[in-house]
């Protein structure tokens, strides 16, 4: 039997992480809570209403393209793309086919084989289209248009996968990636492929006929649809259990199998023409250096840096793992606090909050400011480190004023020597036998008597001063 060769290309749709639409004001696709709430006159496609590019998503596409070593072309064009479906309210989609914004880039990939490199064809811009929503109690389709116009870019890369496990560590690298650099959140169906296999006999250099699967967000889909997608156009050759078309076709999960939709369109089908509303986006130097001025540093960069710290390298990889961790370390240790201290502040107490509040380290919202006047505090003891996770805590469920909360709830520390000299004195007086232990050589006791102190103290008394204090007092006592 002849060995065969898979060959896979992606078609990657990415929504962009803005926040509101790519032509109109109408707020992005998450700040929707019922159907249609969040559409308008433009994004409808109501006669007479005209696009307007938004800028951010030019900016957005731009940095995409950077982060794939892509060409950002200087000259940029949206195209309509006509067709019909009660999803799409223009009967065309804004996109771009003429003059892409990015061209001929390419990613590496880090597979258990080694690492490959995928060529990145081009990057686009385009709107999403409306949802439809299939109501099986009155027998209709309901349409939602607050997906409509909302911004996407298109990675199309060039047919170099040669396997799933290529084509999965592809989409886990490009998430990371897009999501680090703020290109887009990556939630959850916010990255859609359309999967083209095909096959050839090992060593040819020819491409094979190939199909396409339409629009598979799930990792583990996309895995079974190219193993399902393999079989049957191996069957067909060896076999000829069916002549192989080029066709788009529809991943079933639960079947788990792929069925013909329809026959490729080709770009004569789709009457593409330049859209006479928008007018060409022009890149000058200029721009294209901001855009490369403002891009956040990689993962990988941020990694080096914090390994540079002395942060071990578990910690580290935490940390990358998330932008906004990365921005908060960054932002406490550009405010004088150390860094292995900062880490042990972000990656243990506000974990510790977060879990306890079911949530994850994507979710902590704390200011850098606030975090590090926290560290601060107790590293000059004006808080008992007990008492700055009280505040932190307080600041990350209910976003406080440190200072405030810390006077509020008498949480600054007593380092008042005579006020604490007198509760030591107390102790002291009341805890005889404690005393008589430690003066017999008991050092157990003298823990004893600090938590004494402590408990004397609501908690908040300087434990360095607590414990001076106590030996002075003790020796006085032999
Ligand atoms: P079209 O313009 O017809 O959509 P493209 O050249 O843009 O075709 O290719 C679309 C996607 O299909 C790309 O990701 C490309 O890598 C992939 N592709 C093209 N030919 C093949 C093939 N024979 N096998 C697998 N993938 C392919
Ligand atoms: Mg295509
Ligand atoms: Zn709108």
């Amino acid at each position: 039997m002849t060995k065969y060769e898979i060959v896979i290309g992606l078609e990657t749709h990415v929504e962009l992480a803005t926040d509101s639409k790519i032509f109109c004001s109408c707020g992005g696709h998450s700040s929707a809570n019922e159907p249609n709430d969040c559409v308008c006159p433009a994004c409808c496609g109501m006669p007479g209403m005209l696009p307007v590019t938004n800028k951010k998503v030019v900016e957005l596409a731009m940095r995409a393209g950077l982060l794939l070593n892509c060409n950002i072309n200087r000259y940029a064009t949206f195209d309509k793309k006509s067709y019909y479906y009660p999803d799409l309210p223009c009967s065309y989609q804004i996109t771009q086919w003429f003059h892409p914004i990015c061209t001929n880039g390419s990613v590496e990939i880090k597979t258990k084989n080694g690492t490959r490199t995928i060529g990145i064809k081009q990057i686009h811009m385009e709107e999403d289209a409306g949802k439809l929503v299939h109501d099986d109690w009155t027998d209709t389709s309901l349409v939602d248009f607050n997906r409509t116009s909302v911004p996407l870019i298109e990675i199309v890369s060039k047919p170099d996968f040669r396997s799933s496990d290529d084509v999965l560590a592809y989409l886990e690298n490009l998430k990371a990636m897009l999501r680090f650099a703020g290109v887009s959140e990556c939630e959850e169906g916010a990255m859609r492929c359309d999967v083209n296999v095909s096959i050839r006999p090992e060593g040819s250099t020819e491409l094979g006929v190939r199909t396409e699967i339409k629009n598979m967000s799930s990792l583990a889909s996309i895995e079974r649809a190219i193993k399902y997608e393999t079989a049957r156009h191996i069957d067909a050759l060896e076999r000829q259990t069916e002549v192989l078309v080029q066709e788009t076709r529809r991943w079933d999960d639960i079947k788990n199998r792929t069925f013909s939709m329809r026959n490729k369109e080709t770009a004569a089908d789709y009457r593409y023409f330049p859209d006479p509303n928008l007018m060409p986006i022009v890149i000058d130097d200029e721009w294209l250096d901001s855009v490369k001025a403002s891009m956040p540093a990689s993962a990988a960069q941020k990694a080096e840096e914090y390994k540079g710290y002395g942060i071990a390298d578990k910690d580290v990889e935490m940390l990358t793992a998330e932008r906004n961790l990365c921005d908060l370390l960054d932002s406490v240790i550009a405010r004088g606090c150390n860094p292995k201290d900062s880490v042990a502040w972000i990656l243990t107490d506000c974990a510790g909050i977060l879990r306890k509040n079911g949530q994850i380290m994507r979710n902590l919202n704390i200011s850098g400011k606030k975090l590090a006047r926290i560290i601060t505090m107790v590293g000059k003891n004006e808080i008992t480190r007990a008492a700055g996770k009280k505040v932190l805590a307080a600041v990350i469920e209910k976003d406080v004023d440190v200072d405030e909360f810390c006077r509020e709830n008498s949480l600054n520390a007593q380092t008042d020597q005579s006020a604490i000299l007198a509760v030591v004195t107390r102790v002291l007086d009341s805890n005889a036998a404690a005393v008589q232990d430690y003066l017999g050589g008991k050092q157990k006791a003298f823990g004893a008597l600090v938590g004494g102190c402590m408990r004397e103290l609501k908690g908040n008394g300087d434990p360095a001063t607590i414990r001076s204090l106590l030996e002075q007092e003790l020796e006085k006592r032999r």
